[in-house]
């Protein structure tokens, strides 16, 4: 399997390029060349296997000629150690739950799969990598705890001093081994450009292999297809159409349920639900792409101004822009409304976190406007993950579940770094 670039489909790349890479050198984006197609008769088995199983067939149509089946089956292992249920709010209305991992958000499910496969590409190499990421917060615990004890590579992680939640910031600084933590003196996006700045000095990558494990890396992004087959061979079978709701801010997410639409899993609706950064869905209901600065909401996971995989939306799709708006429809909410959603839905028993609530608004929305459809939104993270937000809202405790409690034990263990590069090379030229 080769991979081109969305700015040059003569640039072409195997997948440790893409992995070890992560951006193509021309800034776009990793797409495999051809997409394969599973057959309806493999995708009427799917019920009947488990998720782990499903995940060999998918990830195995797409990976054989660079990796042996062994290897596919480990990469799968290792990744979905633990169960996406689908939960059945309404008729025909579902939440896929994607928070069952160990920081208890979706990403857990590409950080996972992309540490594996690095620590597997590097294998022959005896040159340890050094995996880069500047964090908001999820990404960093994410990250962390996908390559925590894995061999031959080291993890640092920037983040803006005071400006991560006290439950994110444990997360990730209070792991120890692999896994080091520099307290930024400055804001996120201060930790991004001096993550760039690194990537782009020529002393230091002569004498370091550095890589990112940034949400744009294909190991990141191919994965989170694997949870779309599961739920679909979860759902009644009927002569209903099936859509599917995503709560988006990079729109990574979404973009690996389109590439398993096109390996042939019939979804016919994909619903992109965004906050008030609402670029993608302005886009969709016809108006020119518009990148803006991100706006502070309580879903703050999806405040992103200038989504990184919407090149790859329209790649899969063929770079046709009327097919691509045919598939996906836009919606866009604000805090009022979300807020709302949660008590609302909070009522008849489940509580939804402030970037589900986008999901499941923008699915009932969608269901109000076409019938004979049956949904389903995904849950992209752990109400206990934004308790400040749900408490509020809902008026009553959220409780922690076990593993998200015991971070909050740990010892916070970091090193404090000025917001200049000088003082970040000479940090990573002592390592
Ligand atoms: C990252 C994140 C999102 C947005 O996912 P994209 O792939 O960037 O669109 C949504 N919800 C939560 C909880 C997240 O952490």
């Amino acid at each position: 399997m080769k991979f081109f670039s969305t700015n040059n489909s003569d640039h072409q790349v195997d997948l440790a390029e893409a992995v070890i890479k992560g951006l193509a050198p021309d800034q776009g984006l990793y797409m495999p060349m051809e997409i394969p197609i599973l057959s309806k008769k493999l995708l009427d088995k799917f019920p009947e296997m488990s998720f782990q199983e499903i995940g060999n067939e998918v990830i195995g149509a797409l990976f054989s000629s660079a990796l042996s089946q062994e290897q596919i089956r480990e990469l799968v292992d290792h990744t979905l150690t633990f169960d996406a249920p689908l939960v059945k709010l309404e008729e025909d209305v579902y939440s896929l739950e994607l928070f069952h991992g160990p920081t208890l958000a979706f990403k857990d499910f590409g950080a996972r799969f992309c540490s594996k496969l690095m620590s597997m590409l590097l294998e022959k190499s005896d040159r340890k990598v050094r995996v880069l990421v500047a964090t908001s917060g999820d990404t960093g615990s994410a990250v962390a705890n996908g390559f925590l004890g894995v061999d031959g590579v080291d993890v640092i992680i920037l983040f803006p001093k005071g400006k991560v939640s006290e439950l994110q910031e444990k997360q990730f600084t209070t792991l120890g081994q692999n896994i080091t933590s520099l307290e930024v003196d400055g804001v996120f996006d201060d930790c991004q450009k001096l993550v760039k700045e690194a990537f782009l000095d020529a002393e230091l990558n002569e004498k370091l292999l550095l890589t990112s494990a940034n949400s744009i890396n294909v190991a990141r992004w191919i994965p989170q297809c694997l949870y779309y087959f599961y739920a679909f061979s979860r759902l009644p079978k009927n002569d209903k159409k099936v859509a599917f709701a995503v709560p988006s801010g990079n729109f990574g997410n979404i973009a690996a349920g389109i590439l398993a639409q096109r390996m042939g899993l019939p979804i016919d609706q994909f619903v992109a639900a965004t906050n008030v950064n609402r670029v993608v869905p302005d886009f969709l209901n016809g108006a020119d792409f518009q990148a803006m600065s991100s706006i502070a909401t309580v879903s703050n996971s999806m405040d992103v101004g200038n989504p990184s995989n919407f090149p790859r939306l329209l790649a899969l799709y063929g770079g046709d822009e009327q097919v691509l708006k045919d598939n996906v429809k836009g919606y866009f909410y604000s805090d009022e409304e979300t807020i709302e959603v949660m008590q609302q839905v909070k009522k008849s028993g489940y509580m939804l976190d402030p970037h589900g609530a986008v999901g499941y608004k923008g699915l009932k929305d969608f269901m109000g406007e076409n019938s004979n459809y049956q949904g389903v939104f995904l849950e992209t993270a752990h109400p206990g993950k934004f308790r400040g937000t749900v408490e509020k809202a809902l008026g009553e405790k959220v409780i922690l579940p076990e593993r998200l409690a015991a971070f909050l034990e740990g010892e916070k263990d970091v090193t404090a770094m000025g917001n200049d590069f000088e003082e970040f090379k000479g940090y990573l030229k002592s390592l």
